[in-house]
């Protein structure tokens, strides 16, 4: 029961995307990578899948694992952990999202180094 969960767009936990290493992420696969990015996502829950639609904290996996259906009866809306961020469209590997978002985390805090 959270209303911060409403705001999709700023799921990036920059602190926690810099203590990922970029060697570590591509070593860990994809599997791993998912699971890091629900956790990013839903921090919350500790990556437990958050409906992005009407916020409810429980869902049911589907398919692969890799999408989610809101267990709310009213809602039953499929999602995926990118739905609602800027990853949500592109056929991107887990591993390259989080890549992608470490070292932007990294960027911004000025030091620049990835690894
Ligand atoms: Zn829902």
């Amino acid at each position: 029961m959270s209303s911060r969960n409403q705001h999709g767009a700023h799921f990036l936990l920059l602190a926690k995307a810099r203590t990922l290493k970029l060697r570590d992420v591509y070593a860990g696969g994809d599997d791993a990578a998912f699971k890091t990015f629900c956790e990013l996502r839903w921090p919350e829950t500790n990556g437990a899948p958050v409906c992005p639609k009407c916020g409810h904290e429980k869902a049911y996996n589907i398919e692969t694992g890799r999408r989610f259906k809101c267990a709310s009866p009213a809602c039953y809306h499929k999602f995926s952990p990118t739905s609602g961020t800027i990853f949500a469209s592109r056929k991107m590997a887990f591993v390259d999202i989080l890549a992608a978002i470490l070292i932007v985390a990294n960027w911004q805090s000025g030091g620049g180094r990835t690894t």
